[in-house]
This record gives C-alpha cells, sequence and structure tokens, in this order.
C-alpha cells in the first residue's frame, strides 16, 4: 500500500511538472483527469485484450491526455489510434509520445466516423478493440456510439455512477436507456473500482473500470424501431408504456395498448 502510495505522489509531481513544462493545465471542461498510476493504466490495458492476442489486434482509444493510458496500449497492440480533442497537446505528443505503432488523430470523438476510422487504420486487422478513461462529460452518448460498433471488447475507466448504470438490472433504481442498450450488445462487467487518488486533478468520485463484451441475445426485426422504442420508454418513464411509445413513435395508442396488453398482461404498466 506504501509503495503504490510513494508510487502515486511520485507520478503527481511529474505529471505536475509536465503540465506546467508544456503549459498544459488540466481543463475540467473537457473532464481532464489524467490517470496517475502507471499501475492502473497497465492493467487496464492488460484487460482491454479479453483473451485477445495483441500482437495481432488494433485499439481506438478515446482521449489519450499525457498518453498514461496509451504508452501501455502501444506496448502490447500491433496498432494504437488515439482520438484527442485538445489540440494544445500536439507539441507534448511530438516530443514525449514516439511510439512506431501510434496514431493520433485530433477530432471530437462524438463526432468521428468510426466506420470510416476502421477502414484507414485498421485495415487487415480482425480484431479492434477500445480502451478509454473516457472525460465524464460525454460518458452516455461515448458509451451509446461504441456499443454500436463492431469492437472485439469495450473496456471504461468512468465514474463509478456511470458505471452502475452500465450493469443495471431491471427494477434497479439505476435501470436506464444505457442499461438496455448496453445490455443488448453485451455483457458488462465491473473488472474494479479506481479511487480518486489516482487521477490528477483529484476527481470528487470513485470510478470504476467495466469491460463490455459483444453478445448479441435476441434479434430484433426492426432494429431502429427497438432503438425508438427504448428511448421512449425512458423519456417518459412516468408516462404508461402505450402513452410513451405512442407519443415517442407517432403510433395509435390503442393498438400499443393491445400488443403492450398481450405480452405483459397489464396495459397501464409504466416504462
Ligand atoms: N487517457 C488519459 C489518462 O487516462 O490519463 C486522459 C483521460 S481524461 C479523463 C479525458 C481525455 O479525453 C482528455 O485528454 C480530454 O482532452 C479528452 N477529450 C475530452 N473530450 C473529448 C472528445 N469529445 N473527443 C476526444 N477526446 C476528448
Amino acid at each position: 500500500m506504501l509503495i503504490i502510495l510513494l508510487y502515486n505522489i511520485n507520478y503527481m509531481i511529474n505529471i505536475k511538472e509536465i503540465t506546467a513544462r508544456y503549459n498544459l493545465p488540466p481543463k475540467k471542461l473537457l473532464g481532464q483527469n489524467f490517470l496517475v498510476n502507471p499501475e492502473i493504466a497497465a492493467k487496464t490495458a492488460a484487460l482491454s485484450l479479453n483473451g485477445l492476442n495483441g500482437g495481432s489486434c488494433g485499439v481506438i482509444e478515446v482521449g489519450p491526455g499525457f498518453g498514461a493510458l496509451t504508452a501501455e496500449l502501444c506496448k502490447i497492440y500491433k496498432k494504437v489510434a488515439a482520438i484527442e480533442i485538445d489540440t494544445d497537446f500536439k507539441r507534448y505528443y511530438n516530443a514525449e509520445l514516439c511510439f512506431d505503432n501510434l496514431k493520433i488523430i485530433f477530432a471530437d470523438f462524438l463526432k468521428t466516423d468510426l466506420k470510416k476510422l476502421f477502414e484507414q487504420e485498421f485495415c487487415g486487422i480482425d480484431n479492434v478493440t477500445l480502451c478509454a478513461n473516457l472525460p465524464y462529460y460525454i460518458t452516455t452518448p461515448a458509451t451509446l456510439k461504441i456499443i454500436r460498433e463492431s469492437f472485439s471488447a469495450v473496456t471504461l475507466l468512468v465514474q463509478k455512477e456511470a458505471a452502475d448504470k452500465l450493469y443495471a438490472v431491471p427494477g434497479s433504481s439505476v435501470y436506464c436507456e444505457t442499461s438496455v442498450l448496453v445490455n443488448y450488445f453485451g455483457s458488462a462487467k465491473k473488472m474494479f473500482d479506481v479511487p480518486p487518488s489516482n487521477f490528477y486533478p483529484q476527481p470528487k468520485v470513485n470510478s470504476s473500470l467495466v469491460r463490455i463484451v459483444p453478445q448479441r441475445i435476441c434479434a430484433p426485426e426492426n432494429e431502429e424501431a427497438f432503438f425508438k422504442i427504448i428511448t421512449a420508454a425512458f423519456n417518459w418513464r412516468r408516462k404508461t408504456l402505450a402513452n410513451a411509445v405512442s407519443s415517442g413513435l407517432g403510433l395509435d395508442k390503442q393498438k400499443i395498448s393491445e400488443i403492450i396488453k398481450k405480452i405483459t398482461g397489464n396495459k397501464n404498466i409504466r416504462g
């Protein structure tokens, strides 16, 4: 424990020195809470492989920041593509993050065409995973974007509250649209918790490392309609399910009520 604490303090001093040297103070608005524990970074990178052979795999990282996780990914993957929104890091990357198998792309992850990225950066590579210490402010949209793509595994370090939603079960108070969709695409499992002392600056809350492994348990005939129903049901949670779905999808309430009654036995069930 003491060794880990000293390790973190040493790394914290280093990162403070680096932020000053490159004039890169952490930007709260971009969710910049950098990992300062190299052991967690190494463990996260290793777990992201989910048993695959990294020598023949690619990985996409969202937000490399100072590269604590990026460096570990570069050590074990054939190819790493890291998407960073903050162009102020350019000088730092040119000087400090030099790996032959690393491509840094300056872009907003939420606006990045991942299919195009797969084609451009991972041609001939069968398995591509995603690994990220996600900026908290894009956790939900980024997760929803990621799980729709064909990653071999997805490993996310997120605030504990957001992590709890990823593996919430029906009936739990945090069960939400994200829980349903993550469960639809795969199975999410908590790997371990990461306390605030492992980040600089320290967030106010704990984080958790979550791994999502793709696994389809059902295949709706019309996937887009399925997504719309889930969104409608959770957007109007206080309404009856029939009301929520009919207003969300612009469908006849009577017909929807009949279908809901047939499936659940109760036409007044809530979303
Ligand atoms: N991976 C680094 C680490 O673990 O220390 C940094 C993680 S930090 C929580 C989040 C990183 O994502 C920051 O570098 C931030 O600039 C970047 N970022 C924030 N919003 C982004 C976006 N929309 N697209 C891509 N990167 C983003």
